[in-house]
């Protein structure tokens, strides 16, 4: 069997450096906002090349304390790609703003710059943008329009850790950038975590005060905040992997090339290649497209592969978005009806990539 994701082996290579820091952490006597919370965000806005770094208890919170506290609210607009996981839509509404979807381009499956333009509206007040799957968004297009239109661009990073667009990473590409820490992620806690990134002094210190109670001094409170946290524990550990990010993006980039090269069945299409434009790629999941997904999913698993769907159902066909529901958004659709994520992480073996690469070239419609 090769699995999707084999999360306890990924942990497990760094056993003893976690374990380590875990013995520190509970000898340290200190549990909340310590010295493990202030490493990791002190090495993580180094990483991303930002000034700052906080850290909050999950990805939702980080997209959603970034929009409030930009003032975005009631009946503001903010402009969002159709095709993303739903905890970027949740943090816009969470906030009473409207998310207004913007298609993406098929053949990278980020949101279409081209698109945007035409969505704005004297009520638009940001674009999020999401480095989808792990790949960086076409960035100085989509930063133009918000120049032009004096708009904020936040970034949804949570499939995207050190990804780069350009000379820059991902984090760092626009106003303040979100990122999840969920275990599955390139880089993954122990539980829920995540953390944003900016540039902004201000900003930050008002960010730094929202994620605790609202208060940046003991019992003084400048804003009706919220607890979220991000706990000492999931950072002792997310300093141990920070290290290793950039070398488990390679093995994810050397695998996703493999694929990439030996792939050859016309009734599968590829993900885009990295490198074109300035974009660049950390396969946090190697998508495939498809006519008659189900069948090649079961295909697969028939022959003792783990695929999985990101995702199978739109956002403006969730009940809980009726009322995004309109025909509106074809190539969203598409996406959704055709997409399977091949089993990719470093982990896996070059054997279990070819073995997949097998079953692949060995498919056909009608078996
Ligand atoms: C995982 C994910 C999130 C949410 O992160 P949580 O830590 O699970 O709240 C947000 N956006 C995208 C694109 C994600 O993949």
């Amino acid at each position: 069997m090769i699995p999707f994701l084999d999360l306890k082996q990924i942990n497990l290579r760094h056993e003893e450096e976690i374990t380590q820091n875990l013995v520190d952490f509970l000898h340290s006597g200190w549990y909340i906002l310590g010295k493990q919370v202030e490493d990791f965000e002190k090495q993580f806005a180094e990483y991303c090349g930002t000034k700052y770094c906080i850290g909050v208890a999950n990805g939702l919170d980080a997209l959603s304390l970034i929009i409030r506290a930009y003032g975005i609210g009631e009946g503001d607009e903010v402009i969002v790609p159709s095709n993303t996981y739903i905890a970027t839509i949740l943090a816009i509404s969470a906030n009473g703003a409207i998310p207004v979807l913007v298609e993406p381009n098929l053949s990278s499956f980020n949101i279409d710059p081209e698109v945007i333009e035409g969505k704005i509206t004297p009520r638009t007040k940001a674009i999020m943008v999401v480095h989808l799957y792990g790949q960086s968004c076409n960035m100085d297009p989509i930063n133009e329009l918000a120049n032009k239109y004096s708009l904020k661009v936040f970034e949804d990073c949570a499939q995207a850790h050190g990804a780069m667009y350009k000379d820059k990473k991902v984090g760092n590409l626009g106003d303040a950038a979100a990122f999840s820490f969920y275990p599955g992620k390139n880089l993954g806690a122990l539980g829920d975590a995540g953390a944003i990134t900016l540039n902004n002094e201000e900003t930050y210190l008002k960010l730094k005060a929202l994620r605790n109670y609202g208060s940046h001094q003991k019992y003084e409170n400048l804003y009706k905040g919220v607890n979220s946290r991000l706990d000492e524990i999931h950072a002792a550990v997310l300093k141990v992997k920070l290290k290793y990010l950039d070398e488990d993006n390679n093995l994810r980039r050397k695998f996703a090339e493999e694929y990439s090269r030996n792939i050859c069945n016309p009734l599968i299409t590829l993900p885009s290649v990295e490198g074109e434009s300035g974009l660049s790629h950390v396969w946090h999941l190697y998508v495939i497209r498809v006519n008659n997904r189900d069948k090649l999913q079961a295909y697969l698993l028939n022959r003792g592969i783990q695929t999985l769907i990101h995702y199978p159902i739109p956002i403006h066909k969730q009940e809980a978005y009726k009322e995004l529901n309109d025909d509106k958004y074809p190539i969203s659709e598409k996406i959704h009806n055709e997409v399977l994520s091949l089993p990719i992480s470093p982990v896996m073996s070059i054997e279990d990539v070819q073995k997949v690469t097998e079953a692949l070239n060995e498919y056909k419609e009608a078996f």
